[in-house]
């Protein structure tokens, strides 16, 4: 089902982590549909749309958006619509990661930095982790395991590619009910000893208000002890934007960009900035539009800067600072490509591992804009 093929998606690629102008996840179609065979591509255009049907696919994961600004109608009279039309006429689903897919480990900035043979690579911007609270709450031991799957049913547990995660000790807790009370456990007026476990999980801080609940339904208690802590956030993470890294060993910059040349899909289009005989030992490398990174390869102390769509102006202006690293300047389409069998091979594997293996191809549709040099 397209659910399944989102969810794998959504693990790898966690849409929350897109950026915030960004329009990520299923575009087209129904997560009830049955998926048969996928095909992935950096753009979904006519031309993908027409293969997906030809080679019997019926979900297409696409790394740009189709529909990133409004759209006010879908005919078949503008590009777009045409496109979302056979979409639709030819039941197949289409679903985006787009700035979720660039900033992970496993993702388009990474593909690319390994197809140049750049290794051991960190962000160039790491990403802050994930906020997250720490509950802390006690109950009697009988209830521990339903509390637990309570709580993990709403959320709380869940920590990067792990879900359930707990930490219990056991220990003493002690109340008196007041006149009024209805305990489950004791007598009104008298100090009760229980043996209790005490529980502590982390949770995803958006998810705070539906493990709480979640806690009051499941505790036995009249009113359960519990308590919450905004645990601190830091940068070290293996998420964000760019990442940099560091050749086997340094090269020429003519030799460099020769090697660029080899690992890209297609041939042409590499502009580059530097004297070839530059030694470049560190590489920044971001896919896309890099002109925002500029500054921050070379405050990183990068010796070259590879990316897509420079300007005049930003490479220039960059240029003019004495320890500026070199500029490879690849095509967009290229260097996003460099994900494609890396997002097919993660994904296969997982739905095969889950008993729901599906088939998938690559688009062979060139979908760069600049098909002449
Ligand atoms: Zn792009």
């Amino acid at each position: 089902m397209v659910a399944d093929v989102v969810a794998v998606m959504d693990r790898l690629y966690p849409p929350a982590t897109a950026e915030p102008w960004d329009r990520v996840g299923l575009t087209v179609g129904s997560r009830n549909a049955a998926v048969t065979k996928i095909i992935y591509t950096v753009d979904c255009t006519a031309a993908v749309v027409a293969e997906a049907v030809s080679v019997g696919a019926d979900m297409i994961i696409a790394h740009h958006p189709l529909l990133l600004r409004g759209v006010h109608s879908i005919t078949d009279e503008d590009p777009k619509g045409r496109c979302v039309t056979e979409l639709v006429k030819g039941g197949i689903t289409l679903h985006v990661a787009h700035t979720n897919a660039d900033k992970p480990a496993c993702g388009v900035v990474a593909a690319l930095a390994d197809a140049l043979g750049v290794t051991g690579t960190t962000p160039l911007v790491p990403a802050p982790a994930e906020p997250l609270d720490l509950l802390v709450t006690f109950v009697p031991q009988p209830q521990e395991a339903t509390l637990l799957d309570a709580l993990a049913d709403a959320g709380a547990g869940a920590v990067g590619s792990y879900d359930r995660c707990s930490f219990t000790s056991p220990g003493i807790g002690r109340f008196r009910p007041l006149p009024g009370a209805e305990p489950y456990l004791g007598t009104v007026g008298q100090v009760e000893r229980v043996t209790e476990t005490r529980v502590e999980m982390v949770l995803p801080r958006p998810r705070r208000d539906d493990v709480v609940q979640a806690l009051l339904r499941a505790h036995p208690y009249q009113t359960p002890a519990f308590h919450l802590i905004e645990t601190a956030t830091t940068t070290a993470t293996d998420i964000g934007l760019g990442r940099i890294g560091a050749l086997p060993s340094p090269m020429r910059l003519a030799e460099f960009v020769s090697r660029v040349g080899q690992a890209l899909p297609r041939s042409g289009g590499v502009r580059v900035s530097g004297d070839p005989d530059r030694v470049v030992g560190l590489v920044a490398v971001q896919a896309g539009a890099g002109d925002d990174l500029l500054d921050v390869a070379r405050t990183r102390g990068a010796d070259v800067y590879v990316t897509s769509d420079l300007r005049h102006h930003p490479a220039s202006e960059a240029l003019e600072w004495a320890d500026a690293p070199a500029l490879v300047d690849i095509p967009h389409w290229a260097a996003e490509y460099t994900w494609l069998p890396v997002v097919q091979r993660l994904v296969g594997e997982r739905l095969a591992a889950a008993g729901t293996p599906v088939p998938s191809v690559i688009s062979t549709v060139v979908t760069d804009p600049w098909n002449a040099t």
